[in-house]
């Protein structure tokens, strides 16, 4: 019998009392067991005491969209599919599996996941799934990491025309052959070169700024699959490359599909060429050091962005049903790069209005079937290069065990400490299929 009760107990600020009995019960098959079953406890949902996005979607959604409606405004199909999973996300009428225990009468049941990147509870798995996908591809190399972002006066542009995503990759990728494939030498050795490319679409304001983060393996592979290093990256010249070639096909996009803007861009790009003089901001620092870690640590962090939704919900403080309002905070990116705690503008505190809230982070759901991830070169998966012979950045058994680790009982152990199928009376509960349902009744067959 466990009897640490106490110090686990005292520390928080749930009412323990109805759950004495079940406690009770834990600990009589030991620390473990008791431990399992605080965690659990204290990660349901009554106790987690957080406004979530799907609370806020649950409640204002349907009004958000009559809005829309009265006033003409159209939601993409991709929005409203997103948002629809995320709020039935777990629901146990849309399906749920049966776990009973073999030894006392005890259950578990648990919804299915939506898998949407849009929804917080299923991104940090979506995320996990994106890093080991990164991970997988990478070589044991150094690499450095690139942000290609734009003039402030382009982003209503990619808000109008999302197509301007897909020209915003081709610009980093054509930037990038032109700068480390076009030379004479580099012909003659066929290089390629290989690169994760990220699209962001959002600062931390939950604002628009589309930029793309990249992460390319210093080294390239020539016409016989033979790697050289590969690290003087010409910054000056890849900027103003980058700006040139992203100008040039927005200005072509938009003379082809909406004549009646050409004019005005042309002016625009004119404009931005004396104001931009060394070219749109790319900068490429080198990782601290090129270890695994390293990677795979700035991998998660860049693949954070792709798998969940534009603001954390740890930084939402208040949502006011009265008012319909909510309040938040966020950072501002610009102190990143302030030393003096003077000249900081310091954390940023937002109250605005539910419906504009909701707005700002549905405008970042990409559409269905966009790839916010894109592999290139020797990193792409239609390479024909042999990569084989050098060292992967992971063996294919650490790979599988990242994916394991990502299994949803693993990932709730290795995330929040309990393992929902470990019964109070000590043993693991077993998956039911008779008693478990699948929606579209694949339980009839
Ligand atoms: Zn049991
Ligand atoms: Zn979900």
């Amino acid at each position: 019998m466990y009897n640490g009760f106490g110090d686990i107990l005292e520390t928080s600020f749930i009412d323990w009392k109805p759950y004495k009995h079940i406690l009770m019960l834990a600990a009589r098959n030991g620390k473990n067991v008791y431990e399992n079953q605080v965690n659990m406890i204290k990660n349901a949902k009554a106790h987690r005491n957080k406004i979530t996005i799907r609370d806020i979607f649950a409640n204002y959604w349907s009004e958000f969209v009559n809005m829309c409606n009265a006033k003409g405004k159209h939601i993409r199909l991709a929005i409203i599919d997103s948002v629809d999973k995320m709020i039935h996300c777990k629901d146990l009428s849309k399906g749920y599996l049966f776990f009973e225990c073999p030894k006392c009468n005890n259950f578990y049941v648990t919804g299915f996941s939506c898998n949407s990147r849009f929804c917080p509870s299923c991104g940090n798995r979506y995320r996990e799934d994106r890093t080991r996908e990164i991970a997988k591809v990478c070589l044991n190399r150094p690499h450095r990491q690139f942000v290609f972002s734009i003039a402030k006066e382009l982003r209503p542009y990619f808000l109008y025309h999302r197509e301007l995503y897909d020209i915003l990759f081709l610009s980093v990728e054509e930037s990038f052959d032109y700068i480390l494939k076009s030379s004479k030498i580099a012909k003659k050795e066929k290089r390629d070169f290989g690169y994760v490319s990220f699209l962001h679409t959002f600062g931390r304001a939950i604002n628009d700024n589309p930029h793309i983060h990249v992460l390319i393996c210093e080294g390239y592979m020539d016409k016989d699959d033979k790697f050289h290093k590969y690290e003087h990256f010409h910054y000056e010249q890849l900027r103003k490359t980058f700006m040139k070639i992203l100008l040039d096909k927005i200005y072509d996009f938009l003379k082809t599909n909406y004549k009646n803007e050409k004019n005005k861009f042309y002016q625009l790009k004119c404009e931005l060429y004396g104001k931009y003089k060394d070219g749109f901001y790319a900068h490429g620092p080198k990782l601290n050091n090129s270890s695994r870690v390293a990677i795979k640590a700035i991998s998660k962090y860049i693949a954070r962005y792709v798998s969940h939704p534009a603001i954390a919900e740890s930084r939402i403080t208040d949502l006011d049903y009265v008012n319909k309002t909510i309040s938040y905070y966020y950072e501002p990116h610009r102190d990143d790069h302030v030393d003096d705690p003077k000249d900081k503008l310091g954390t940023q505190y937002i109250t605005e209005s539910v419906f504009s809230f909701i707005a700002k982070l549905i405008r970042h759901i990409p559409d269905k079937g966009f790839h916010l991830v894109r592999y290139y070169g020797f990193y792409s998966n239609r390479t024909t290069k042999n990569k084989d012979k050098y060292e992967a950045l992971y063996t294919n058994q650490e790979i599988t065990k990242m994916k394991n680790d990502n299994y949803w009982v693993n990932h709730l152990i290795t995330s929040y400490y309990y393992n929902p199928l470990l019964c109070h009376c000590g043993a693991t509960m077993t998956f039911c299929y008779e008693l478990s349902f699948f929606p579209g009744g694949a339980n009839d067959g």
